[in-house]
């Protein structure tokens, strides 16, 4: 038994349905597969298992919805009042997704509370998008020409999520397209798929019509593949790795579909000695150890003035030492398991290359035992230096690089230094330097003391290699749509092309 009183071994496991063209169903080969929590080592969900031609099937589906079906050509006020319903169904079913998400993915059963929470305000502000979406008309054309330009639905989206922040993401892509009036394929990740299947049934029951969202279940190489290749989506919005990105690009070329990415990150915080020390030192712990550090924003490089340095990693050591690891079903617990044994191999792989190549563990480089799961011990690297591929790449995993400066130029060369930019931080007392780094580090988000608030109303994207496109803010509709531009001409046609006539 746990803190919810969850009988795990005896936990009934949910057998969950594919949604094709309305139908719940199986896959067509009839195959299944299961998870098992990385927490805690039992089966806790069974899923159709999902291949190239349930793909297609989804596409086609949704294909068929948008040219034909009713979706697109609703009202605003009718595709809002529907969001607005499944906002409801997902407050009202809050605790159940995040149970899914938590049993599949590992993370602490409040931090899924939270996510829910953020999930259902995306859907509400969403449904208000559907209605204030609008084009515009130039003044200046000239007393002739009348010039609309119109927003329309892009089409077929092809959704392909990650396991990190399973129903969140979801969040963050579906209800804006929806408002828009576009109808979706969706390709959950495989490790946590059951939170989406679940969203499947509520949708339908909210009254979504047949077709508009689709929900297959399989591996990025069949299903996610055929999304990206097929000439039937118009648009693909794809969250996940930098690399699987790439490859979507790719596959995406064959029609140009429209690609939004939201892809990895090696986020900097930026500590200078100003700074209010104990406030940063509470956000770096949360930043990097926030869902294991499983997390596209997880703040992994730490940039420390000089000067105080040495007593900042204290702090940090304190305070890591503090923080409740284990059991995610335990409402206490602030670190979860690790996704699972590829993830936990990465991350020791990296500390090893790490260790060897002159950085030192100030705590943790270790894994915990505990309730047959997956568990690392929340890690501090101190004496990284930037061209350490631990400072460079994205370890994915509950470890923070310290590296340190002595001038804020040098501290923004520092966080510049890789190919990502997803997100940056400072921390500072100081107006002037807060203000320059804000300008300066090259990321899609810059927090200034504070990290990873985020709000529906903010944009959130990445530059260079973190991403394509912004989810979120009042624009999120927009990415769902195309401009049409629509010229009137007014009176007789004046003067003609053709001489002499
Ligand atoms: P991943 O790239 O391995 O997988 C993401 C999704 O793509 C999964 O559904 C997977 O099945 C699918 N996929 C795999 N190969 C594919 C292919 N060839 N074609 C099409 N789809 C394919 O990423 P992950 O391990 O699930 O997630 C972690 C990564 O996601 C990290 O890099 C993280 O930074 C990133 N991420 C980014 C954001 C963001 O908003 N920027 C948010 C969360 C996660």
């Amino acid at each position: 038994m746990n803190a919810l009183n969850i009988d795990l071994p005896k936990l009934e496991v949910r057998r969950y349905s594919q949604l094709v063209d309305g139908k719940s169903g199986e896959a067509m080969s009839g195959e299944r597969f299961e998870r098992r929590s990385p927490a805690h080592g039992v089966v806790v969900g069974n899923y159709p298992l999902a291949d190239v031609a349930d793909a297609h099937a989804a596409v086609a589906a949704a294909r068929n919805a948008f040219d034909t079906g009713p979706w697109p050509r609703m009202s605003a006020r009718e595709r809002s009042e529907i969001l607005l319903v499944i906002s409801e169904r997902i407050a009202g079913n809050a605790e159940e997704l995040a149970m899914m998400d938590v049993l599949e993915s590992g993370k602490p059963i409040s931090q899924a509370r939270g996510e829910m929470a953020g999930a259902v305000d995306l859907w509400r502000y969403a449904a208000g998008q559907a209605r204030s979406l609008h084009g515009s008309v130039p003044a200046g054309l000239g007393q002739h020409m009348l010039g609309l330009i119109e927003r329309e639905p892009v089409g077929v989206v092809a959704m392909i999520t990650p396991w990190n922040f399973p129903f969140v993401i979801l969040s963050q892509k579906l209800p804006f397209a929806l408002a828009a009036g576009c109808t979706v394929a969706l390709k959950p990740s495989e490790l946590t798929p059951g939170s989406s299947l679940r969203l499947g049934e509520m949708l339908k029951d909210a009254g979504l019509p047949d077709g508009v969202v689709n929900i297959v279940v399989g591996y990025g190489n069949t299903v996610g593949q055929t999304f990206a290749e097929h000439d039937d989506v118009d648009m693909i919005s794809f969250t996940g790795s930098t690399q699987v990105g790439k490859s979507v690009v790719r596959a995406a070329a064959g029609n140009l579909k429209k690609v939004a990415l939201e892809l990895g990150g090696k986020n900097p915080q930026i500590v200078c000695a100003d700074a209010d020390l104990d406030a940063a030192a509470d956000a770096a712990v949360f930043g990097v150890f926030f869902n294991v550090g499983q997390c596209c924003n997880s703040s992994s490089r730490l940039i420390v003035e000089r000067s105080v340095a040495k007593r900042f990693e204290e702090k940090l050591a304190e305070l890591t030492a503090r923080v409740p690891v284990g059991d995610p079903l335990d409402p206490e617990t602030r670190v979860g398991a690790i996704i699972n044994d590829a993830q936990m191999e990465k991350i020791e792989g990296y500390l090893k290359g790490a260790i060897e190549a002159g950085a030192n563990p100030l705590c943790g480089a270790e894994r915990i035992k505990a309730n047959a799961g997956l568990y690392y011990a929340p890690t501090l690297m101190s004496g990284v230096t930037r061209d350490m591929k631990i400072a460079r790449e994205e370890v994915f995993g509950p470890v923070l690089s310290i590296l340190t400066f002595e001038t804020l130029d040098e501290a923004i060369g520092i966080a510049n230094d890789t190919h990502y930019g997803l997100s940056a931080g400072i921390w500072t007392s100081d107006h002037d330097r807060a203000l320059i780094a804000a300008r300066d580090l090259r990321a899609g988000t810059v927090w200034v003391n504070c990290w990873m608030d985020g709000f529906s109303e903010m944009p959130f994207g990445g530059v260079r290699q973190s991403g394509l496109g912004r989810e979120q803010g009042a624009q999120a509709i927009e990415e769902f749509t195309e401009q049409k531009s629509v010229l009137f001409h007014r009176g007789p046609r004046a003067g003609r092309w053709v001489p002499g006539v």
